[in-house]
């Protein structure tokens, strides 16, 4: 690990302050970060301690949703009884991500910008554009199984593995950040995570320096809420597919994928095919999907999980 510089913030807006440096990191629960340091992938120079800025409440809105904290553990978000009640597609989500012992470190800002697990970003002696812009993409003609099929480009075709971003994005959440000037942002999740493009370091709309203070929820949207994850293994393991679907009794509702994307997937002219089935339903979602050999099976597997999700909500 390199060596770097550390200290403890005292307000949101002073960490957005401190982190005008470009060699600055912020730092809360560290389950991705202190690994992406150690495998020197990551080396800030000066590491920002979030921890202290009172950030871990989960408070209702006046217009009837839900503020959750930046700092917030996914541990308490999936156990808190207004989540479990009318969000409960995200509390499924967060109990289907990572261990225990992760979750009790991991914050909901955290989650939201872990770094994707293709496995060449984290083999430094392989080409990434998004470790190293403008080096090349080994996953393009490798191994591609657990990689995106759809909305990928020429120069990344990596996942975003969160399980907590996809019910977000189904829930139409709202990130709330502070910039370094001291102002305030709303950035709606739809467009808080980028498609890679031509700069797939980019993962997100934030801007340099800028801290996640909170993620709102709009009041509950009522319906079946169910997240199912599929996966090589029962446990510790990021989807393949992930579908988050919310659905009505009159068969309507909204889905979004995970596992499929550099973000959560989610088209929602699509989701009029809802009331028709999964295979109409995805077939729009996934119109645009240009799957590689070794991981076409996503598509058939993303339309079997949908059709199994509508199953149980009709009960
Ligand atoms: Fe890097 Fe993206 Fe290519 Fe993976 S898919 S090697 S993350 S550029």
């Amino acid at each position: 690990m390199k060596p770097f510089t550390f200290e403890r913030a005292a307000t949101p807006a002073a960490a957005a302050a401190a982190a005008r440096n470009p060699g600055a990191k912020f730092i809360a629960g560290g389950t991705n970060l202190l690994d992406l340091m150690k495998l020197q992938i990551e080396a800030p120079t000066h590491l920002i301690d979030v921890n202290g800025l009172g950030l871990d409440r989960i408070e209702p809105t006046p217009e009837g949703g839900l503020r959750i904290g930046a700092l917030v553990r996914n541990t308490e978000l999936a156990a808190d009884p207004r989540v479990r009640r009318d969000y409960a597609v995200l509390s499924r989500a967060l109990l289907a991500g990572a261990t225990g012992q992760l979750r009790n470190m991991a914050t909901t800002a955290g989650n939201l910008l872990q770094r994707t697990r293709c496995p060449y970003f984290y083999d430094t002696n392989m080409a990434c554009n998004k470790r190293v812009p403008g080096s090349g993409c080994s996953a393009i003609g490798g191994v591609t199984r657990g990689l995106a099929v759809v909305g990928t480009s020429e120069h990344c075709i990596a996942t975003h593995p969160s399980d907590m971003a996809v019910a977000m994005r189904v829930l139409d959440a709202t990130v709330e950040t502070v910039r370094p000037d001291g102002s305030t942002h709303r950035i709606p999740m739809a467009e808080f995570h980028r498609l890679p493009g031509d700069t797939p370091h980019i993962d997100t709309a934030l801007e340099a320096g800028e801290l996640i203070t909170a993620v709102t929820l709009p009041p509950p949207a009522g319906g079946a809420q169910i997240y199912r994850k599929v996966r090589d293994r029962a446990s510790y393991a990021f989807a393949l597919v992930s579908v988050a679907a919310v659905v009505q009794p009159d068969g309507t509702g909204r889905v979004a994928l995970g596992g499929v994307a550099h973000k959560p997937w989610r088209v929602e002219e699509a989701e009029a095919e809802l009331p028709r089935g999964a295979r109409p339903a995805m077939s729009a979602i996934l119109a645009d999907a240009r799957p590689t050999r070794d991981n076409a099976f996503k598509v058939t597997l993303a339309q079997r999980t949908l059709a199994s999700v509508l199953a149980e909500a009709k009960g």
